[in-house]
């Protein structure tokens, strides 16, 4: 039996761990949930997995008299209050963006694994991150699907090293539209087909940039230790093979299933042991055939951007995710076009100034500057 701190438990990933702790209850006692603003979510959850300690950022008018013995933490760092009140054995990070990032570090200091789902920690943090786990001999388990087939893959390679790594990309939700409508698309059409849009508005939107495939290819350089240039990033809109890895004789080994999370997700929580997720078999013959083609840079500019971005190293990935997250979160609230993302992330990579981002500390200073810089622009654009 294993302890595990659900941070961010509302969430997609959040709620999919959850699933599998209620499936597993023998295994898993989930001693710690915190979520955003989601409270009614929250209790429910609760309810059923009855943890120790529990926490809302946003701290809600009143607790219900039945969830009153849990340990309640509010605020900002209710992730951490929780994680160092309760010192699970794992905790599962799956807040998006870099507000995962002190929970991360927090949880570095608690827990024994840390089971990776917010890949900002590494884009913004990964030395700082990637040392500390070293230091402390917490072990990383990657949840991103494509991260954690290569993990996957690894494990299976008999410690082979391997000579590069292929992430897979299903290239959004726009993929099959004319180039040249891409600027005009509404949030609504980026986020079709997800029936709680609200929950995953933010990465859907990065699908569809494919930002979130260059956040990707930053966070297994430092997962696997990979210098950029032996990352390649492939399109595969069939989303059945989730990565590759490439050895020295020229083999692959792939990881292959049918594209449900919890798979990803129940791995980490049952490493090395794999366990039972409800999820659907692959059935080949009904697949029948993959297909798989390079990225076009014309239809992805921000790919392109954050390419750069991680060659440019140092505060540039800093720079890139606070101009891209202020400049989606323009999109959804309707503020700038989808093709605008792109061009307010490209001036802000401009204007900003390289810093320092030696210390955590440091870190969220470049953050700070970062979207401070990348609003003026917005709002530039707005008033025009
Ligand atoms: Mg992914």
């Amino acid at each position: 039996m294993r302890t595990i701190a659900i941070l961010g438990a509302t969430g997609s990933i959040g709620t999919q761990a959850a699933d599998v702790v209620m499936r597993h209850p023998d295994m898993f006692d989930a001693t710690v949930l915190t979520a955003h603003g989601r409270s009614e979510r929250l209790f429910d959850l609760a309810r059923k997995l009855k943890p120790q300690v529990a926490g809302l950022v946003v701290e809600p008018e009143s607790i219900p008299d039945d969830l009153k013995d849990i340990g309640w933490f509010f605020g900002e760092d209710c992730s951490e209050k929780a994680l160092k009140a309760a010192r699970p054995d794992d905790a599962l990070a799956s807040v998006v963006g870099i507000a995962g990032l002190p929970a991360v570090i927090t949880a570095l200091d608690c827990c024994e694994r840390v089971l990776l789902a917010n890949k900002e920690a590494l884009v913004t943090g990964g030395n700082l991150v990637m040392n500390k786990a070293r230091e402390r001999g917490v072990k990383l388990i990657p949840v991103d699907s494509e991260h954690s087939a290569i993990f996957q893959c690894l494990e299976a390679a008999n410690k082979n090293a391997p000579s590069r790594l292929i992430l897979t990309c299903s290239g959004g939700s726009l993929r099959d539209w004319d180039i040249d409508k891409l600027d005009s698309a509404k949030v609504s059409d980026v986020v079709k087909g997800h029936p709680t849009w609200n929950m995953g508005a933010k990465i859907t939107v990065d699908c569809a940039t494919m930002m979130n495939k260059g956040l990707e290819v930053m966070e297994a350089k430092y997962l696997f230790d990979m210098p950029q240039e032996k990352i390649d990033v492939i399109m595969h809109p069939d989303s059945i093979v989730h990565s590759l890895v490439e050895f020295e004789d020229g083999a692959m080994l792939a990881q292959l299933g049918t594209p449900d999370m919890r798979v990803a997700i129940a791995y980490a929580m049952s490493y090395p042991k794999r366990v039972d997720t409800g999820a659907k078999r692959l059935d080949l013959a009904d697949v029948s055939k993959l297909s798989f083609y390079d990225v076009d840079e014309r239809r992805y500019p921000l790919f392109k951007l954050a390419t750069e971005a991680l060659k440019a190293g140092g505060s540039a990935p800093i720079a890139l995710n606070a101009a891209n997250e202020e400049a989606v979160g323009a999109f959804i609230r309707g503020r700038i076009s989808f093709g605008g993302i792109c061009g307010i992330v490209k001036e802000a990579l401009e204007r900003i100034p390289r810093m320092n981002a030696d210390s955590i500390q440091a870190v969220y200073e470049c953050d700070r500057v970062a979207r401070i810089m990348t609003l003026e622009i917005i709002n530039r654009k707005d008033l025009k």
